[in-house]
């Protein structure tokens, strides 16, 4: 009776120590596949139209249904010396294009990959770009957007990994850029003017927002609570909060590190979730005092991060994340040592199409770039 329990204890033995390491081998394949599938991504969505849209639908099309990466739009009409009038065709390919009918459900399916990846201990930067209205606050944060969807898989994952010896924390802030400064989200603004600094540590390639609040995310529902509470403050601090929150970046990151006993393998992942400020490029003419503040500061930090993007994929020696607050504070996420996915958002309508044809020139721009191999910050532990 006893040499068979022992041998079923051995037998159990080895099958758990089989499947912890099928994770070590499991996380370099995935990474190799992430790589295939390229360091930078750029991916558009178009929004179906709402009922407050009230304009006519512009001319865009789906040229190729199998590979579903381009899209056709119609450009605004020309009337030439003659009197005729025309229209100009503006085709546009991506990772991926995703028609209106296409629901958060299945944007999350390809956002799922990276998610895994700051899991396995990849910083991770996912950003929705686009002018106001065109779908970005939908996608990032509402009830089934991305937040919540990264967070309670995220959940899940920790709870499973478990049985692979893996023990996880998982810690989440919420900051926002505004006029060149970062405020915290989850604290309200008590007016004791405590200012937000980042510290960067470069050995370790790791970021720390000093004073800033951070939130341990101990079951899956408490990303809702820091949502509220987001929201809560944002509403305070901006008499109109819509208004505010898209003349702002806001950034949810997430801090993932995994420590595995059985193995001595440690992970320390970051996943930044970027809803930007609205891409329209108000003319400086039309805006006065504040208003003209804000449409620099915005138009400065999009195309700094643009020239970020670009920098990285000429592999140039000095890329100029200080130019801007956002790229400062995402140094350690975009680049080299990490992975980038951006959403390009599109809105139907013709009355948007000069803002949409600017914004997916933008994109073409980022997409057009490639990015180094990533490697995990992961090491074993006492070691390098
Ligand atoms: P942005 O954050 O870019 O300014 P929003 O996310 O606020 O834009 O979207 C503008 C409007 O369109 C909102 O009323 C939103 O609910 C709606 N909307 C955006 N995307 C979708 C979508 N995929 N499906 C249904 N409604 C959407
Ligand atoms: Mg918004």
């Amino acid at each position: 009776m006893e040499a068979r329990l022992r041998e079923a204890l051995a037998a159990a033995e080895e099958a758990r120590q089989k499947l912890v390491k099928e994770e070590t081998e499991r996380r370099v394949l995935f990474n190799k596949y992430q790589e295939l599938k390229g360091n930078i991504r750029v991916m558009c969505r178009v929004r179906p139209s709402t009922d407050d849209d009230r304009s006519e639908q512009a001319g865009i099309s789906y040229p190729d249904e199998k590979t579903s990466a381009e899209i056709l739009l119609a450009g605004p009409e020309e009337r030439s010396s003659l009197g005729v009038v025309s229209r100009k065709n503006y085709p546009f390919e991506f990772d991926r294009v995703f028609t209106p009918a296409v629901k958060n459900e299945e944007i999350f399916g390809e956002i799922s990959q990276l998610v895994q990846s700051a899991l396995d201990g990849y910083n991770v930067c996912i950003f929705c770009y686009g002018q106001t209205g065109s779908g970005k606050t939908y996608t990032m944060s509402s009830e089934d957007g991305m937040i919540p969807r990264a967070t309670h898989m995220i959940y899940d994952t920790i709870t499973k990994l478990k049985e692979k010896s893996w023990e996880y924390t998982m810690e989440g802030s919420f900051v926002e850029v505004y006029n060149e400064e970062l405020n915290d989200l989850l604290t309200p603004n008590d007016g004791s003017g405590r200012r937000l600094e980042i510290r960067h540590d470069d050995s370790r390639k790791q970021t720390n927002i000093v004073n800033c609040k951070t939130v341990q995310l101990k079951s899956a529902s408490s990303v809702e609570e820091i949502l509220d509470e987001a929201q809560k403050n944002r509403s305070v601090a901006a008499t109109k909060a819509n208004e505010r929150s898209s003349r702002s970046h806001s950034v949810f990151i997430l801090k993932l590190v995994g420590e595995n006993a059985a193995t001595g393998e440690r992970c320390e992942g970051t996943l930044n979730l970027v809803d930007l400020a609205g891409s329209e490029r108000l003319k400086h003419s039309q805006a006065e005092g504040d208003r003209m503040r804000e449409t620099q500061n915005i138009n400065k930090s999009l195309s700094c991060l643009g020239d970020v993007i670009e920098a990285l994929g000429r592999g140039s020696s000095h890329i100029p994340y200080r130019n801007s607050k956002l790229t400062h504070l995402l140094q350690y996420s975009l680049g080299g040592n990490s992975k980038t996915l951006m959403f390009v958002m599109v809105s139907p309508m013709e009355t948007h199409l000069k803002e949409t044809l600017t914004s997916l020139r933008f994109a073409t721009k980022v997409h057009n770039t490639h990015i180094g191999t990533a490697k995990a910050t992961k090491k074993m532990k006492g070691g390098d």
